[in-house]
Formats: C-alpha cells, structure tokens, sequence
C-alpha cells in the first residue's frame, strides 16, 4: 500500500468531489491524536500523513469508499474527532483517513422505547441538545462530550460521565450499523457487538448507531474532601454497597487539586473573565444525582463522613467540578505537554494502587478517575487516567514518557488493566479485551476485512511496534529512576520567540489539549470543514512549523486571516487559550512582518483607504451625504457636544439607513451628540484583521486627535467593529502608542436603552397584528464588547412587537460569518450566514433584526443566494419606523455594490488574476525589451518550456503586472459594472493593489500562467 496513483485520485475525486483532500498541508493535520509521542519513538510509528482525506456524508458513500478501497488496495483509517490517544486514528500505512465530520445526522428518537438513532460521526453535545426537546437525556458520555462523537466512543470503547450507574458505554448501545470490508452493511445487536466495540475500525467503518438513552432530569452534585487515597477508597465502597442512588462519580487527586488552583483564568482583553474557585489539596470525589435523590444521597452518607475523615466541600466547589467535568486537561497550560497513563483497577484496589503509583512515580502526577459500579464481571471498578506535566520539546519528555508506564505495571500487579487498545497497546489486546474475545475478533476480521484494508496495526498486534512496547516494559523498573532525577517545572514559562513565532503563542501551541472543543463554534471551520481552518488545526501546524516539518506557504497564510474574529472559540476552549488573539498577532507577523499579502479584499480595502479613507473605495465628499439636512444644526459637524456619534464606512456608504435611522433615535431619545461629516474615517478594524498594523496605529492616532478636535470625550457607535475598536482596542493601542486615551465608547442602544428606562423615549402604540421578530447578537459587540440587554430594551419597548428568541443567542449566537467570509470565499459565507437564518427561521418570526451593518449585509446576500424568506431589518431603522421616520430601502444599493465587489474579489484572487493577465500576453511583452522577448520566444521551442518559464514569470511578475496596470484596468471595467466612484478610483487603486499581491502571489500565478505564455509565444 502505497501513494495514491493519479487515476486513483481522479477517481476519488469523481465520487467525492470536494469531500476530498489531496492538499499536503491539509493532509499533515489527519495524521496524528491527542497524544504527543516522545521524540525517540517516532520513529517506530513512522510517518503518518495520509495520501488523501475523504468526508462521506451517507452510508452508501461508505460502501462505495470501502468497495473503492478494497478494489485499489488502500487502506482506510476511520476518524471521529481523533480525541482518542492511543494512535488508533493514526493511518500507519497511509491511504485514506475516513473523517466521519459530515455524518452527524440525528436521524430518531423514539422517547418512547427511550431510544436515539444517529449517524457515527454525531457529537455527543449535539445529541443530547437534539433530545432535550424530548424530556430525555445520555445515560452517559465521555467528558471530551463537547467534541468527541458516538462512533468514535463505540470503536475506542470507554466509561464516563454517568458510568457509576450506567456502566461501560458498550453496553448501553442497542445496535450498531457498520459498513464491512467487502462493502457489505450489518447490524450488530447484543454480544454482536463485541465484534465492533472495542475494536478502533478494524471490522468496519460504523456508519450508525441507536444507543438508549433516559429522562432529563435536574441533577444535584455533592463534593466531598478525603485526606487519602485510602479513604475516598472507603467513601466509593460505601456508596457502591449501600447502593446509594448516585449516577455519576469521579475523582481527582490532592495534586490535581493543587494544580487547577494555580491554571491561568480566562482573560478578556487583559481582564479576568471569570472567578476562581479554590480546591482543598485532598482526593476530591465529585458524586452527581438526580436532584430528587439529593436528601437521600446526603443523609447517607453522613454515616461514612467521619470514618473517613472526609468533608462534604461548599456548594460552589462542587457546582465548579461539575462544570469543569469536560475540562480535565485544562491544567495543560502548565505544562505545556502531558505525559498520560491511563488503566483500570478494581475498585478494591484504588487506595492501593494511587499510593502506589505516588510512591513511585517521582514527578508531580495528578490523576482523575471515574467509578463504574458493575464493571468487569459485575464488579466495581476505577478509571484512572494520570498525567504528568513535562515538555515534549525536551529530551527529558522521553524519560517522564517511560513513567506512563510505571503507573500501568502498578496496575496491572493490581489486578488492572490498561484501558484500551489501538495502535500502542494493541500487544497487551488479551489482557484489555479478554484472550477470548481477542481471538473471536482476529477470526472475524479475516472474514469481515478480506483485503486488510481496515485500520490495519490495530487492536490485533502491530509486530515490531507492540515487541518494543513489551520491552519498554520489561525495562521499565531500570529507567524510571532516570525519569525520577529530571527536574519538572510546572508553569507557563514562554522564552523566546521560534521561527518568528511569538514565545507565549509558542507555549499556547505546545499547551493546546488537541481535544477539537473548539471545532463546531469555530464558524471559519464549520463552513469548510477542514482542519486548517480549525483552531485546533492551527496549533497543530504551528507546531509542525516551529519544529520545521512545514513552511509557511499560501494555504495557512489564508486560513489565518479568515478567522472572522468571533471568539467563540475561547469560550469553548477548556484551557482557556487566547486563540483569537493569537491568530491576530500572527496575522502582523505574516503581512507586514514578512511581507505576505494580505486577503485580496483587505489588499482592496487598504489602497481604497489611502484615497478616501473608507474601505467602499466611496468618495470622501459622499461620507456625510446621508446625514438629514434637519438635523445639521442640532446634531451635525462643528455642533460641540460630548458625545460623538460615528456612523462607520459599511454604513455610510452602504447601508445608509442604519446611520439615518441611529441619528433619528438618538434625536429623539434627546441625547446631545455631534458628528464628524466628511472627517470621520474608517475605524481602522479591517486594517487590524489584514495584519496590517502600521497603517493601523496611524488610523489610530488620526481617530483619537479627530475626535478630540470635535470636543468629545465620548463615541458613540452603531457598527459593533467600530464600537469595539473605541471600547476595547483603541485604549490599549493608545497605551502602546503613548497617547493618552480618555474616550469612553458606548453603543446607540445603550443610549437609547437608557432613555427608555428613564421614561424619556416612549414609542407610540401600533395598529394592527403583532409583528414578530427575532434577535441576532452581533458578535462583536455582544460576546465581545458584552452588550446583550439593551437591544433587546428596545425592542421589548416597541408596543405591538413579540419577540422570538433564536436557539442560540447571546454569549452563544452564532457568528454571521463576517465580511472576512464574504470577501475570501462568498459560497461560504452564503453557508455560515444561511445557519443563522435557518435558526431565525426556525422561531417562525418575520423578520430578523439586527444591529451590525456587515451582519445585514451578510444577511441580505446571504438570503438572496439561499431563497430565505425572512426579511433582514436593522434595529435603528425598526425603531425609527415605528416613531414614525421613512427610511430608504437599503436592498437596492447592497445589490449594486456587491454586484461590483463580488467579481472585483473574484479577479483579484490568484485564478481571476491569471485568467485577466493570461488576455493580455501581446501588452505584457510589450513592456519587455526586444532582447528579452526573443529570449522567452527561443525558451517557448525547448523542450519543458513551461517549466522553464514559470521560474522566469515568477521572478519577473512583480515587475511586469503594474507596468500593465492600465491595461487590466480597462479589462476590469470591460468584465465588472462598477458605481460611478470605485470607477473613478480605479486607476489608483490598481497599481497599488497588484503591487501587493503579484509578489506573494508570483508562485501560484506563475504556475498558471506559464502554459498560456508559451502556447501565446509559440504562435508568434
Ligand atoms: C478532554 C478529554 C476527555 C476524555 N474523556 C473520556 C472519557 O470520559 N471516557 C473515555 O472513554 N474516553 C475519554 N476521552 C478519550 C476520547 O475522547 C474517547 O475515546 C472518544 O470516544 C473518542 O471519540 P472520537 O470521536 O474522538 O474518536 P477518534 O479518536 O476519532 O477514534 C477513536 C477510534 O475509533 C475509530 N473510529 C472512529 N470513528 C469510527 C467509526 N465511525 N467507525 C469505526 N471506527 C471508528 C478510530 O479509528 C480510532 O481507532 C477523552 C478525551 C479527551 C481529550
Ligand atoms: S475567532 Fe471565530 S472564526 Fe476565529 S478561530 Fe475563533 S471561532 Fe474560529
Ligand atoms: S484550541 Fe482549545 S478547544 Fe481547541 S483543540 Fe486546543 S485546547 Fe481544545
């Protein structure tokens, strides 16, 4: 099994289209799990970048990938959300990884028979959202619930949250269906699945499966403080043989403890972002059940409190465990690696085995655990995975790695066992799984995988691997002392910069857990599904990069400056990793610290903002044209007031209404306000996201003197990328910069919000039928800037107006997409912004309203390409209405600019571009010498000429495009109907924008380019 051949790949690409990926960066990020390998056993796994990635989205696209497979012999590797780390994800043979990320259908819930039905690649936080409407409830789920999926957790097998009462997760499975290696599908019932538990896909790929599930029910959670491990032994016993109701019971150890006391907090722009709870430095059990058990539960187990020196913990410290449950490796920050072990005691021999293993394990290991009631033979027993913080970027990781091993013999001589199997202990299969079922499940795969195309070294023996692993074991008693002497330090301790990678987004790198929590937030990832557009998939190259296994290159420079900037992300996180920012910082490095070019739209933008300083390439003389003539004299520019009412370029040029609308309210609600007119610029917000920071700093400064001059010491804003750049940017910029910053931002609703609190704005009543409608929170200024109410105060204001809240809202709205969206990949956007239209859709409103101008934006061209019904409305032009103001229709002018902006985008991207230039062969030589054109003319007769003059274009492009600027002016007005002012900008704006790209863009351009040149000159 080998390379992929290109009829293979044509192949492949015929039934999958763009489900597939050949891309190698792309591929590097499907070849790994959560584990980080120490760096002397690399080698005996190998390389493991798979030749291809495919995304089934149907069983029978299964079938046909394994028939396909099978037929080519290529092997396949099923992937879920690779939280697993025991490398059963890892393709060793390479071929193709099987990402189930499109399979996540909830296809029944019978609440009846208590049951669900979805496809594999179902994450289990999306399933038990989609039983909530049911009144039911997971009987149990791995506490990585926020990103790891139900086949995964079939085909890894395990214990979690909810185990005590419900046991190992296989058996609370009703049937599996899974696509064999024939291509054939089978359900699997009862001791069946044996066949398919346990075994990481190496008797089919698991395209479905219906697991019972139970009532919703609410939950009480006691916590309770045992000195030793010898007493929460004891406290465990004696909720198992009283038979206390308790349905779920983990534990973590006094190190543990002592380390979550220290893990940096979540910070907000500098700030904390949410309080921190402090644990006893003892073996904290965390014990949930159902709340009408709570009385029962804590009465009994008064009896066992004394004898156990335990102590039942505060509330808050119990309610902090149970919502820390998902976040057990967030403590990873400290690390910034985690060397893991993980094994299976009875429970008889917990107190020991911890004790134990603390005894020999010289190196701070912290443990978590979970209790499963009638385990193994209906006996108790314990999960214990332990951790040890180390530095995988050390030699001394490879020695700490050995002690993994320490904590699983401890085990084992304990009547333990390791916890699964997959690539690394697929020797040990008979001691995990049973040498009966091991043998049950090597005879089926012969018959079920007749080419060996599954998971292959998995589960079953992995030769050289699995006698390494052996050894390391016999050896282990000789080099744990060795691992003992080396001195840890816990504690984020960034150093210094690597390969121009900021020292602490270096340590985040290393720090990040892998576990993918951030993947179905992340809006840049769910509208491509592709791990580079992750965050997780960012620190994972960066990681590569910074060990120089990748370079930067074209793909990864993009997938940075698509972050839409949501920071949905960083709430999901578990180690609370500053992604958002980080990914910002890197965007400086990129552009202006290594010259790369920006997004072809942001490159637009920037030479759009040297002529008029708004990014609609609009003229500076048309900034203020919808501002009312009534108003001048109260409101508009010289009028001295404090605050200063900015309408931003998207409104100003645009969306008119929104700002028309702004100033009417605010009008009303008798607020004194001043505007800037034709002196207001851009907030600087795109130049930030492009990375292009010095242009930034002068907007900067140029903002705070304008707004000085006027006066005022307070912004007010309607765009919410404006209102965070005044709230939260711009002082600590000013900071930077020494300026000194004494401008408050507030956003118009709060104005008005305030006023109507006050009883100074009073909307009239309305005739006729409710109008219902639905909130979308902008992201910016809702999760970012934390402005939630004051919309809604005004809308709840509004007689005659029901409003219908969508399903995610809030801190957890989904992101519009943003404008970064639309101008890198419009069919995207039309995805991302299609999700938040379906949910608006979804409260049966008639209207979305909305306060972001680039939100509407989206919106409305989003709603024209989906055929959504639901009208788009901005707030302030709702409100206004309703006091009776007429606006002007904004639809119109979004239609005739993204009419020009869209194919403008499109010819600025490498293919537009090479398409427009590959027309204008007979102008480009022209600009050449004679000498030079007879020399490319003699180069176009040899043999190879394409390549050869590819490597001449792409020195000589950066040179050529803007000597033919005016030229592909010309084309460009020929090719895209443009308003009367971008026209006009457009000689300008051309030169400057080439000059940008053509550089960083000389590779790509010139691969395409060169067959047309030497075809054009062979003509000649
Ligand atoms: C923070 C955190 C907490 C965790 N908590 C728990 C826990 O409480 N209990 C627990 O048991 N584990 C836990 N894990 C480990 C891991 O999350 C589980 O094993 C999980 O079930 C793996 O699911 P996945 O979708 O990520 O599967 P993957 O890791 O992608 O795959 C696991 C194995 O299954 C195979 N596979 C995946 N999908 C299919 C399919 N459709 N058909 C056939 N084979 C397939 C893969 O090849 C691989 O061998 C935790 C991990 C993290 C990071
Ligand atoms: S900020 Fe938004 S788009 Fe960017 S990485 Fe985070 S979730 Fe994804
Ligand atoms: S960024 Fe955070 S949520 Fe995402 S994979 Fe890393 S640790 Fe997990």
């Amino acid at each position: 099994m080998g390379t992929l051949t290109s009829n293979q790949r044509e192949s492949l690409a015929a039934l999958f289209g763009d489900r597939v990926t050949f891309d190698r960066t792309e591929r590097a990020l499907y070849g790994h799990d959560i584990a980080s390998l120490p760096s002397l056993a690399r080698p005996l796994v190998g390389r493991t970048v798979p030749d291809a990635v495919v995304q089934p989205e149907t069983e029978a696209e299964l079938v046909e990938l394994v028939r396909w497979a099978g037929a080519n012999g290529v092997a396949l590797t099923p992937r879920g959300r690779a939280t697993s780390g025991y490398g059963g994800v890892l393709p060793v043979r390479k071929g193709i990884v099987v990402d189930f990320y499109r399979m996540q259908c909830v296809q029944a819930i019978d609440a009846e028979a208590r049951t669900a039905t979805a496809q594999a690649g179902v994450v289990w936080e999306k399933l038990d959202a989609a039983l909530e409407p049911h009144g039911l409830t997971l009987r149990l789920y791995p506490a990585s619930y926020p990103g790891s999926t139900a086949g995964g957790w079939l085909a890894q097998g395990g214990a979690g949250i909810g185990s005590f009462e419900a046991g190992w997760f296989r058996d609370n499975v009703v049937s599996a269906r899974v696509v064999m290696g024939d291509g054939s599908v089978r359900e699997f019932q009862g001791t069946e699945l044996d066949l398919v538990s346990d075994a990481e896909g190496i008797t089919g790929l698991i395209s479905e499966l219906t697991v019972r599930v139970m009532p919703r029910e609410e939950l009480a959670v006691v916590a309770i403080g045992c000195p030793t491990s010898h007493t929460l032994q004891r406290l465990v016993e004696f909720i198992v043989d009283e038979r206390l109701p308790v349905w779920s019971l983990s534990f973590i150890n006094p190190s543990m403890a002592a380390l979550r006391n220290t893990v940096p907090l979540r910070e907000h722009y500098g700030e904390p972002a949410e309080e921190r709870v402090l644990l006893p430095e003892a073996y904290v059990a965390t014990l949930a059940c159902r709340a009408r058990h709570r009385a029962d539960v804590e009465g009994r187990l008064a009896a066992i409190l004394k004898p156990c020196e335990a102590e039942v913990l505060s509330e808050r410290i119990a309610r902090h465990e149970w919502e820390s449950r998902s976040k057990l490796m967030g403590f990873k920050r400290l690390g910034p690696s985690l060397v893991p072990a993980e094994a299976v005691v009875p429970l008889g021999a917990l107190g020991d085995m911890l004790a134990e293993t603390a005894r020999k394990v010289a190196q701070p290991i912290v443990h978590e655990g979970i209790v499963v009631r009638a385990g193994r033979d209906g006996r108790p027993e314990a999960v214990i995975l332990g951790f040890i913080p180390s530095d995988e970027r050390r030699l001394s990781f490879n020695f700490i790695y050995a002690l993994s091993l320490t904590m699983l013999r401890v085990a084992e001589r304990h009547g333990g066992r390791a916890y699964a199997t997959g690539l690394y202990f697929a020797a040990r299969g008979a001691s995990v799984l049973g040498a009966e079922r091991v043998a049950r499940l090597r005879a089926f795969k012969k018959r079920a995988d007749p080419h060996g195309i599954l998971n292959p070294r998995k589960v079953l023996g992995n030769g050289l691997l699995g006698g390494l692993l052996r050894m390391a074991c016999a050896a282990e008693p000789l080099v744990r002392p060795f691992a003992g002497h080396v001195v840890t330090h816990i504690g984020e301790r960034p150093t210094r910069p690597i390969r121009g990678v900021p020292a602490d987004i270096a340590w985040y790198a290393y720090s990040c857990a892998q576990c993918g929590y951030c993947l179905d937030g992340c809006d840049q990832f769910y509208g491509r599904g592709w791990e580079s557009h992750s965050p997780r998939g960012k620190w994972f190259w960066l990681r590569q990069y910074m060990e120089r296994r990748a370079h930067w290159n074209r793909t990864m420079a993009e997938t940075l400056l698509a972050c839409t900037t949501c920071e949905l992300c960083e709430a999901r996180c578990p180690l609370a990793l500053p992604i958002e920012s980080s990914w910002m910082r890197l965007r400086r490095e990129l552009v202006d610290g290594r010259s790369e070019a920006s997004l072809p739209a942001f490159e637009l933008m920037a030479a759009a903002l040297r002529g008029a300083n708004n990014v609609w390439a609009g003229r500076r003389a048309d900034r203020a044209a919808w501002f009312p003539p009534d108003l001048l004299d109260t409101h508009g520019p010289g009028h001295p007031a404090a605050n200063a009412y900015l309408a931003g370029c998207t409104a100003s040029f645009i969306e008119r209404d929104v700002c028309i609308a702004s100033v009417r309210l605010l009008d009303a609600a008798g607020v004194d306000f001043t505007t800037l007119g034709e002196a207001e610029d851009c907030c600087g917000m795109p130049m930030l996201v492009a990375g292009k920071w010095e242009r930034f700093a002068q907007i900067v400064r140029d903002n705070i003197r304008a707004v000085r001059e006027a006066g005022a010491t307070t912004v007010v804003t309607s765009c919410p990328s404006c209102d965070m750049m005044w709230r939260l940017i711009y002082p600590a910029w000013a900071k930077r910069l020494g300026i000194p910053y004494d401008i408050r931002a507030r956003h118009y609703s709060e104005l008005v919000a305030e006023r109507i609190r006050d009883g100074s704005l009073i909307f009239p009543e309305r005739d006729g039928k409710p109008v219902h409608l639905t909130w979308h929170d902008s992201c910016h200024l809702g999760r970012v800037a934390g402005v939630f109410d004051a919309p809604r105060q005004v809308i709840q204001a509004m007689p005659g107006v029901e409003l219908h809240e969508m399903e995610r809202r809030r801190a957890d709205s989904r992101c519009c997409g943003n404008v970064i969206t639309l101008v890198k990949d419009p069919a995207v956007a039309a995805e991302v912004a299609g999700l938040v239209l379906d949910e608006a859709q979804a409260t049966g409103a008639d209207k979305l309203l909305s306060l972001c101008p680039c939100c509407q934006l989206q919106f409305r061209i989003a709603a024209a390409r989906n055929g959504a019904s639901i009208e788009v409305v901005d707030l302030a032009h709702f409100a206004a209405e309703a006091l009776g103001f007429d606006l002007p229709d904004p639809l119109p002018e979004v239609e005739r600019q993204w009419a020009c902006f869209e194919p403008l985008i499109a010819l600025m991207q490498p293919a537009g571009m090479a398409d427009l230039m590959a027309a204008l062969w007979p102008e480009i030589l022209a600009t050449l010498s004679d000498s030079d054109q007879r020399m490319m003319q003699r180069i176009a007769r040899l043999p190879g000429a394409a390549a050869l003059l590819r490597r001449l274009l792409r020195r000589r492009l950066p040179t050529l495009a803007p000597r033919v600027a005016p030229v592909l002016c010309g084309r460009v007005a020929e090719r895209v109907p443009m308003p009367e002012s971008v026209a006009e900008q457009l000689p300008e704006l051309m030169p400057r924008v080439l000059d940008a790209l053509v550089g960083p863009l000389a590779d790509d351009l010139a691969r395409r380019l060169a067959p047309s040149l030497a075809a054009h000159l062979r003509a000649q």
